[in-house]
This record gives C-alpha cells, sequence and structure tokens, in this order.
C-alpha cells in the first residue's frame, strides 16, 4: 500500500527535534510490507497543514501522520484531518475518564484546554494512549486511511505495539517474515560479491545489504500467504546465506555484537577484563550495557598514563622505553597484567593514538588491541589511517569485541 508520512511541529523545521518518529514509523512500515513513498515536514500552520494532508493523498491511500494532538492552540492535526474527511468531533468519554484519573493522581487540577485532548472525529477508530494523556486514532473515506498519531517519540512507539501495528495488518494482503542477520570483518561490497548467487535475480525472499557503524546488515524478507511460509522461505534463505557467507555472522537475530559476547561469556561461564587506554573505559561500558554483565565482569582498568599501565595491571617500565607505549607489545603484556590482576578468564586491551596528536615518530589512528586467555597471548594491528578521534575510538571499540568474538566463539 503506497504510504506517506506527514511529521507536524515547527520545532522539527527549526532543527530543534530530529524528525526521529519518520525514521521509525518508515522502518516499521517497510518492514511490513507498506511501500513508503513520502516524508513530509510541515509546522504547525493550518493551511499548510492541509495543503500537505492533500498533496500527501493525491498519491498516496495512507498518510500516517505524527504531532500536533496536544492540548494546546498551535495543535491542530486532528481538526484538519476531521475536516478533511468531512467529519465532526466527539468527547469521547474514555478518555475524558483517563485524562480526569490522570489530573487526580498529580493533584492537580485539570485545565480547560486539556479537555481538547478528549474530542476526536466521528467515526474514527481511536489508539488510547496509556503511556500520555493524547490518544491516537484512524480515520477512513473514499478508501483513504488517515493515522493520527502523538508526537513524542516514546507515546508513538507505545501506541505503535499497542494497537496501531494490529491495525494495519488489514492492509496487508500478503504476510511478511524478516530477519535480521549481522556481520563482522566484512565490507559491503565484498558481502554483497560472495552473495551475488543468493541476491541475483531474486523476488521472493529478497536479500538485502546495509552498512552502519563498521559492520554490514543482511535482511531477508519474505511475503507469502501465510506467515508459516514466508518463514519458511526465510529460514532456507538463511541456511543458503549461512553457506556463503556464514564466517562472517555473527547474529542471526539482530543482536548487537556486545550482546552476543555476554551471551557466549555466560554460556561458557567465563569472566573477562580489560584494559584500557585510549578508548577510556568503553569496552567495559558495552559490556557493562549488557543486562547480566555482572556475571561476565568484575573488574576492568582504564590505565591511560604510562605510570598506570605500569602501577596497575604491572606492564614493565622496561618494555614502554624499549617499543614506546603505544605498541604491541605493551598491549599484549597490559592483557597478561590484567588478566593477573582480576583473575578473569579472558583480558583484551588497547593502547593507541587516537588522535589528533601522537608521540614522536608515530601517526594518530596508530592503535594496537592485546589479548590473553588460557596459555594464549596475542595482538592485532589495529591502526586505521584516520585522525579523528571520535571515528577511531568507536572503530576500536568494535575491533576490541570482534577480538574477543572470535576467542570466545569457537
Ligand atoms: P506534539 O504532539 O506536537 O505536541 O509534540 C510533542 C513533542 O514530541 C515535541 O515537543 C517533540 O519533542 C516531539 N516530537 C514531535 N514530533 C516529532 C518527530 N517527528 N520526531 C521526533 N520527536 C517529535
Ligand atoms: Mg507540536
Amino acid at each position: 500500500m503506497k504510504t506517506s508520512i506527514l511529521a507536524v511541529g515547527t520545532e522539527l523545521l527549526f532543527g530543534q527535534t530530529v524528525n526521529t518518529n519518520a525514521t521509525f514509523l518508515s522502518d516499521k512500515l517497510n518492514h511490513m510490507g507498506f511501500d513508503v513513498m513520502y516524508h513530509f515536514v510541515v509546522g504547525d500552520n493550518p493551511a499548510r497543514l492541509k495543503a500537505k494532508l492533500e498533496e500527501a493523498f493525491s498519491d498516496t491511500d495512507l498518510v500516517i501522520m505524527t504531532g500536533g494532538l496536544g492540548p494546546t492552540q498551535d495543535d491542530l492535526t486532528k481538526e484538519m484531518v476531521a475536516e478533511y474527511m468531512g467529519r465532526g468531533m466527539y468527547l469521547d468519554a474514555n478518555v475524558m475518564d483517563q485524562l480526569n484519573e490522570f489530573f487526580e493522581k498529580l493533584g492537580r487540577k485539570m485545565t480547560e484546554n486539556n479537555v481538547k485532548q478528549a474530542y476526536l472525529p466521528e467515526g474514527c477508530t481511536p489508539f488510547y494512549n496509556a503511556s500520555g494523556t493524547a490518544p491516537g486514532f484512524a480515520l477512513r473515506a473514499d478508501g483513504k486511511t488517515a493515522i493520527c498519531l502523538p508526537g513524542p517519540p516514546r507515546e508513538l512507539k507505545w501506541l505503535w505495539d499497542n494497537g496501531v501495528r494490529e491495525y494495519l495488518e488489514q492492509f496487508m494482503e500478503k504476510k511478511m517474515f524478516y530477519r535480521v542477520i549481522r556481520t563482522i570483518g566484512i565490507g559491503e561490497s565484498d558481502l554483497e560479491t560472495l552473495l551475488m548467487p543468493v541476491i541475483d535475480g531474486q523476488t521472493d525472499p529478497t536479500v538485502a545489504t546495509y552498512a552502519k557503524e563498521g559492520e554490514c546488515t543482511l535482511r531477508v524478507a519474505s511475503q507469502r500467504d501465510t506467515i508459516e511460509e514466508a518463514e519458511q522461505a526465510v529460514q532456507e534463505m538463511t541456511a543458503r546465506i549461512d553457506e556463503l557467507v556464514g564466517d562472517f555472522i555473527y547474529s542471526y537475530d539482530d543482536e548487537d555484537l556486545k550482546e552476543v559476547v555476554v551471551r557466549i561469556l555466560k554460556e561458557k561461564g567465563l569472566k573477562i577484563t580489560s584494559a584500557e587506554s585510549c578508548t577510556g573505559g568503553s569496552f567495559a561500558a558495552a559490556i557493562t550495557d549488557v543486562a547480566g554483565a555482572s556475571e561476565v565482569l568484575s573488574s576492568a582498568y582504564v590505565t591511560y598514563s604510562n605510570e598506570s599501565k605500569v602501577r596497575e595491571v604491572d606492564v614493565p617500565a622496561e618494555l614502554i622505553e624499549r617499543f614506546g607505549v603505544v605498541s604491541p607489545q605493551v598491549a599484549e603484556a597490559m592483557a597478561e597484567g590484567a588478566r593477573a590482576r582480576s583473575g578473569a578468564d579472558i583480558a583484551v586491551s588497547i593502547t593507541g593514538y587516537a588522535g589528533p596528536e601522537a608521540d614522536p615518530g608515530h601517526e594518530a589512528g596508530e592503535a594496537y588491541i592485546g589479548f590473553a586467555m588460557g596459555d594464549k597471548t596475542g595482538h592485532h594491528d589495529i591502526s586505521t589511517s584516520r585522525n579523528d578521534r571520535k571515528w577511531n575510538r568507536n572503530y576500536y571499540l568494535l575491533r576490541m569485541l570482534r577480538a574477543v568474538y572470535m576467542l570466545i566463539n569457537r
């Protein structure tokens, strides 16, 4: 079904708010098989809102709007849509009850303008909002459907999961099943080349590659008469993909690398630690981002200065002097020291110049990861040719996660 997204709010045009609602909705709708053809953004202005609504409906049958449903004067989406579809407004008793309850709990008196939120277009399908005060709704006329949803992203997501998604299923002729496969250690063009046998001439399932933040993602999707058939088709395609590029796949279910790493560590009953210089602890932070990380990490070290590398993780001072602090030797010594000190099973370390400065004789971007596990100690040269501190630090973190993944996923 041809679909438009129309975001309403002057703050979007001022650049104060990023239009994340459009991204969110586009992603969800595409996954369901809707053809999202346009994104519109319009300020809180009735004439321009009406014009964009007309434009959107001139070429698409479903228009999903976000924003402008609040209690204030400038919130006018609802009235505009009702007018466009030739409907009056009614006071919805459910919303009224919910508003009364909401303000009672707050111990505040409801102001007059809040009542505005309880009015809905006649004949609409309401989406009651338990995560905020403004309800959403769907309104249909002449084969056209308008859906209005509140602007705050949290409320939008809540309503999506609690009503909107289900409502939209009636428009899906076919059932869609998809899976997101995540890979690491291979670029998008190489991945595509290896996958050519399954990408070339594909109709269903479709296989698409996306590059994002240092890794590549594959989306395998099928639309069939039943969800079981679609799932079956995706499973078969996944098996073929596995044969072609299985070595690079770390998740078949759209997990983050850090989640996969923590999951495997847990499954194997292994503890990890890190000794970090130029990442400033971001590896340990990534691990502790995952719920239940306490089972796999008890301590980690941020050893930024030369002295702290000696003091905290027992790097021999003469090693730093001989090879320089950014060297494979020091990276390995950091990992060994951290593992011995913490009693963990695995240690990963990093030393490098994230930029813009580097010591004489070195360039920004040079960096080494060390690792220690069992009787195995080693390092990876993960130097980049970039002098971009933020980019480098992010890349180094990914490489540390990947190094650990390679160690434990055997
Ligand atoms: P409204 O429903 O228009 O009162 O919007 C309430 C709040 O939701 C705004 O102040 C924004 O912070 C947020 N918001 C509105 N539209 C969007 C959008 N398209 N993307 C992300 N946030 C939004
Ligand atoms: Mg607004």
